[in-house]
């Protein structure tokens, strides 16, 4: 394969090369357990406070707020079976969105074999939530509501500020997660002032490591440990700190959020790119908000006429990367929950690719993808 543009920045991000080099350090030569008592295992703690300063200033919070867990998923899991169980005496009534990555969902109906109940919201045509039907939603004994920050398929971002204020007037008993796998570092997000009390993020979609991620939790927020054993983590997570990968986290949530402005600025200006070349290419339709109202590194597109599976494949011969649906729900081909809560017909819920960038992707890698969809697309159309 001559070329590789890698357009699947939103499933897994390439590591920055900082980070592995910090991370080879903890590895070869700061690999102490950080429980020991020894020199070794206070200097590879050093690691993980360090984490957790560069973590607090990416959200402007202490850091004493973050757990450590093995990724988004694990994240997502402990906020919200651990948030509601810890918090039912609140209530059994839980409340999510209809378009939810599977890590939040099946944590919501794990909770519903313990007693719990679910009200999901729907979300309009361009896979945005309405405040008001959460507001309806909300009840006194709703005890978590969860709601991601920006949707993994279609880039829709949510109003979050907005719910959390709405959540709070209602109940401030009531915890509010949110899902920021794939908002943090794209979206200036603080948890404080947002009334956010668990938030999740996952090192591999910012450039940091895989199997890692951290769970933001506000001070005074109680959740109930899923992982029991030797009491690490203050026994909300138990089990050996991974050093390496949570310095990696680190490190890649403060480049990350270094100049989100700047970042989002190239980001929308290829964006729109890549929508105005798409434009020409028949019956196509860009599933989710305005691209200015979205977020900047997702942009979904079906192109009526080719089944999606066949269009990557077609694009991965030429080099080109992308998904099709969520590439997280792994393996699952077949229609896409979130884009069939938008109400999208058949023609172009069988065609959806999903396009995502990072601040490496380039104008000139955007035109030859546009070109070489040019040229597939009247090949693979005419054998629908
Ligand atoms: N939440 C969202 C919105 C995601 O996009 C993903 C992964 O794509 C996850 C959670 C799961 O994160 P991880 O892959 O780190 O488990």
């Amino acid at each position: 394969m001559e070329r590789q543009i890698y357009l699947d920045n939103s499933a897994t991000t390439r590591v920055d090369d900082r980070v592995v080099e910090l991370m080879k350090k903890a590895f070869l030569s700061d690999y102490g357990n950080p429980s020991s008592m020894h020199v070794m295992g206070i200097n590879s703690n050093a690691y993980a406070e360090k984490a957790g300063r560069q973590l607090a200033a990416s959200l402007g919070c202490e850091p004493k707020n973050f757990i450590y867990t093995s990724c988004g998923t694990e994240s997502d899991n402990l906020a919200i079976i651990g948030g509601a169980l810890a918090n039912s005496r609140t209530g059994k009534h839980i409340i999510t969105t209809a378009v939810e990555h599977p890590a939040v969902t099946e944590s919501v109906k794990r909770l519903t074999e313990y007693g719990f109940e679910t009200s999901y919201l729907s979300v309009d045509e361009s896979g945005v939530i309405d405040l008001d039907e959460l507001k309806s939603a909300l009840r006194p004994d709703t005890c978590l509501v969860s709601i991601m920050a920006v949707n993994n398929e279609t880039g829709a971002v949510m109003p979050i500020s907005d719910a959390g204020r709405l959540i709070k007037e209602n109940n401030k008993k009531t915890l509010f997660h949110v899902d920021a796998v794939q908002g943090f570092g794209h979206l200036a997000l603080r948890p404080a002032s947002m009334n956010i009390d668990l938030l999740s993020i996952s090192g591999h979609k910012i450039h940091g490591p895989k199997g890692v991620g951290a769970l933001y939790i506000a001070k005074g927020v109680k959740v109930k440990s899923l992982m029991v054993g030797g009491g690490q983590q203050e026994n909300l997570r138990s089990g050996t700190l991974n050093i390496p990968g949570i310095a990696g986290l680190g490190l890649a949530a403060e480049l990350a959020t270094k100049d989100i402005e700047g970042k989002r600025k190239k980001l929308f200006a290829l964006k729109s790119r890549l929508a105005r070349g798409v434009a020409g290419l028949g019956d196509i339709h860009i599933n989710g908000p305005e691209i200015n109202e979205g977020a900047p590194h997702i942009l979904n597109v079906s192109f009526a006429g080719v089944r999606a599976e066949v269009l990557l494949h077609a694009l991965e011969e030429k080099g080109i990367f992308v998904s099709s649906g969520s590439a997280c729900a792994a393996h699952h081909p077949g229609v896409s929950a979130a884009l069939k809560a938008m109400g999208l017909p058949d023609k172009y819920l069988t065609s959806a690719i999903r396009f995502s960038m990072s601040e490496w992707t380039t104008e000139e890698e955007i035109d030859y993808t546009v070109s070489s969809l040019g040229e597939l697309l009247p090949i693979l159309r005419r054998f629908r």
